[in-house]
């Protein structure tokens, strides 16, 4: 059955509830503490298990209480740990979270483990992949491990979806014929395009998708919050795909860009034939995430994503590009 493999960060995400962020010199109360798994690339993996694939990990841990917490809350939800590597050279990544009522949150990452990843991990953890199979990537840990995963899954017939966040600064993952598929937020979808040269006219989200879809030759996914996403299918027609976002009252918007890429990642390993259903899946996965404190706590299950995309009835517009 094709899976989803995803090379990327494993953090332990420490969430404090605060009233208003800390000022210059300032210290605040907070009113509530939890750490769970986190980090792009295990939420992201508990997505794509969440939304029914068969998932596999690859990346680092350290030897100590947060590495075990991870791989635990990893395996709990389903997703295979083997390939997560444990090092006494570093400490398991870190993210401090602030979150104020309104679901705002300001972050503070460490990367520890994440950055001690060899593109070596990245080729053992892919040994088993081939066409049909997903590999998802992001820019948590070391830009030549990410473009080595990204060569290797390619050689090895599989799909290669990139998540370009944080916003990239060198152009290294994004050379030709290197990815399938691009999902990116609005600063991130800036920052590829400048990257790529593309005009600053390229300047709504309905121009930027087909243009970046068409220099990268790659499915793009510029998500937009509350606005929904456009898609853009390489060499296709200038047509974009608007998939609007289901309306929620937010809580936390943690995690909601990385629910929607595991969905999709999932769907894609499916076989997803109609683009537009796997699209409205995702929104339908983030928009119940951000009713949701936490990261992966806060991912939702297959039934209960069908049950709202059902209920909201989403229906994916195009809109025409001239
Ligand atoms: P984050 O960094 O918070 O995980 P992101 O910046 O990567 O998210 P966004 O574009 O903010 O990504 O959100 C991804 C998707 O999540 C959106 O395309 C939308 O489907 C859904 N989403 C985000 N915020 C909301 C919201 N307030 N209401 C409904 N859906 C939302």
């Amino acid at each position: 059955m094709p899976s989803v493999h995803v090379v990327g960060s494993l953090n332990a995400d420490q969430l404090l509830e605060v009233t208003a962020f800390p000022g210059a010199g300032e210290t605040v109360l907070g009113s509530g503490m939890r750490i769970s798994a986190g980090g792009k690339g295990g939420n992201q993996a508990v997505a794509a298990a969440r939304a029914g694939a068969p998932t596999t990990m690859v990346g680092a841990v350290g030897d100590d209480a947060h590495g075990r917490l991870v791989r635990d809350e990893l395996s709990a939800a389903g997703v295979a740990t083997g390939p997560v590597r444990t090092t006494a050279d570093a400490h398991t990544g870190l993210a401090v979270v602030m979150l104020e009522p309104g679901g705002d949150n300001r972050i503070i990452v460490t990367p520890g483990a994440n950055a001690s990843l060899t593109g070596a991990d990245a080729e053992a953890g892919l040994a088993g992949v081939g066409p049909g199979d997903v590999v998802l990537l992001q820019l948590e840990i070391p830009p030549h491990v990410v473009d080595h995963a990204a060569r290797t899954a390619r050689a090895r017939g599989a799909t290669v979806v990139l998540n370009a966040a944080p916003a990239p600064v060198d152009p290294g993952c994004l050379a030709p014929g290197r990815i399938d598929v691009l999902v990116v937020n609005e600063p991130e979808a800036r920052a590829v395009a400048r990257l790529l040269g593309l005009p600053e006219h390229a300047a709504t989200p309905e121009e930027r998708a087909p243009a970046l879809a068409a220099a990268l030759d790659a499915l793009v996914v510029c998500t937009m919050g509350a606005r929904g996403a456009y898609a853009a299918e390489a060499g296709g027609a200038r047509t974009v795909l608007h998939v609007p976002a289901v309306p929620v009252v937010p809580v936390d918007t943690t995690a909601a860009g990385d629910t929607f890429t595991g969905y999709l990642a999932a769907a894609l390993a499916g076989g997803a034939d109609d683009l537009a259903t796997a699209l409205a899946r995702a929104s339908a996965a983030a928009a119940l995430a951000v009713t949701r404190r936490g990261a992966t706590t806060a991912i939702p299950g297959r039934s209960e994503v069908l049950r709202a995309c059902a209920a909201s009835r989403l229906a994916p517009g195009t809109a025409g590009v001239p």
